[in-house]
């Protein structure tokens, strides 16, 4: 018998290309982008500026040198930036805010992904001789990559005026703004007309295997290439990342739904289990916490590795399930057969 697929569930970002992206690698024509020369590049990052409804977009290697980028070509050094205490830019990139962008970070609470505008304005600041000022707003939608909450329109709508009150700009970590968009049922342009920047990751549930876009005014990306360039981001024939990329704003953004199904329907499988607490599900992050204080998250994941799945540990006995284009119905009910095995199993060891 063959040894069963692992169905990794770890992460959007561990999907392989298909196969349909190798292909394009192989027949897209090449150049060096440094010198504006890869026809491939160029076109994918006409195509997303059209996407997402902004002037001008840059190809860059990941989400986090992107928001790198963009907090270098925002703010002035020692200037503040305001955003969310669980955003990625300020939890899980290597402090890179104050070691290479050199700005503050100042934090406010986000919770279920909903932007207080009151307590954004009070945490502006207008600068003085002790104060840093205020220099960027930075949001995330999807928010918060444990629990994938979308921010809606209506709330970015808020903050845009806010922003505009006191001539703040606003940038969009959006990794995974495509995943909000399908959800809202709008387009990804829709959102990206309530921020001046914004920056989404082709290698999350579009499963490109490099890459991110950052877009917004021309004078940004002019500011954005250079500074790609000072961080050693210049590429020449990127249009081997260009290609894929290509391929998944065409074929990967509408089945994102799927996705959202499969994780919805694991969600309410696993809430039935007696001792499972599962947030709240809205894009394709499904996060649980064990809440009976004879389980325990890391003899979980052990469990459920001998069945061939993998989960991540999230911590507090916690453990998060993203779901992506290579995860299949079959695999969710693995998935959820295996948790039922596992509530049986230690249940019983513990009235032993
Ligand atoms: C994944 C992610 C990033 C960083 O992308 P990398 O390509 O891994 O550097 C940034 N922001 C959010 C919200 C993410 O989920």
């Amino acid at each position: 018998m063959s040894p069963e697929r692992i169905i990794d569930l770890r992460s959007d970002t561990v999907t392989l290309p298909k196969e349909e992206m190798i292909e394009a690698i192989r027949y897209a024509p090449l150049g060096d982008s440094i010198m504006g020369e890869d026809p491939t590049v160029n076109l994918l990052e006409k195509k997303a500026a059209e996407l997402l409804g902004m002037e001008a977009a840059l190809l860059v290697t990941s989400g986090t040198m992107a928001n790198q980028i963009a907090l270098m070509s925002l703010c002035q050094r020692g200037e503040e930036v305001l955003m969310g205490g669980d955003s990625h830019i300020f939890t899980l990139e290597g402090a890179a805010a104050a070691a290479v962008a050199q700005v503050q970070i100042r934090t406010i609470e986000v919770p279920d992904g909903i932007y207080d505008v009151s307590k954004i304005e009070r945490n502006l600041n207008a600068g003085d001789i002790q104060r840093p000022k205020t220099s960027l707003i930075c949001l995330e939608n999807t928010y918060n990559l444990n629990k994938g909450q979308i921010v809606s329109l209506e709330n970015m709508k808020e903050v845009r005026a806010v922003s505009k009150k006191y001539s703040i700009p606003v940038y969009l970590d959006g990794a995974r703004l495509f995943n909000a968009a399908v959800e809202l049922g709008v387009t990804p342009a829709d959102i990206c007309q309530e921020v001046d920047a914004v920056q989404i990751c082709l290698t999350k549930g579009l499963g490109c295997p490099i890459g991110s876009i950052l877009a917004g005014s021309k004078e940004f990306i002019e500011k954005a290439i250079l500074n790609r360039q000072r961080l050693g981001g210049g590429m020449r024939q990127a249009g081997i990342i260009a290609a894929p990329a290509i391929y998944a704003l065409d074929h990967m953004i509408d089945r994102l739904t799927e996705d959202h199904q499969k994780a919805s329907r694991l969600a309410t499988r696993l809430a039935a289990i007696d001792g499972i607490r599962m947030e709240d599900v809205q894009t394709n992050i499904a996060s649980l916490e064990l809440s009976r204080e004879d389980w325990n998250s890391q003899f979980l994941i052990e469990f459920l590795f001998t069945k061939g799945i993998k989960v991540k540990n999230i911590g507090e006995n916690r453990v998060r399930m993203v779901v992506h284009y290579q995860i299949t119905d079959e695999d969710i009910d693995r998935v959820v057969n295996a948790f039922e095995e596992f509530a049986s199993v230690i249940t019983m060891e513990s009235t032993v």
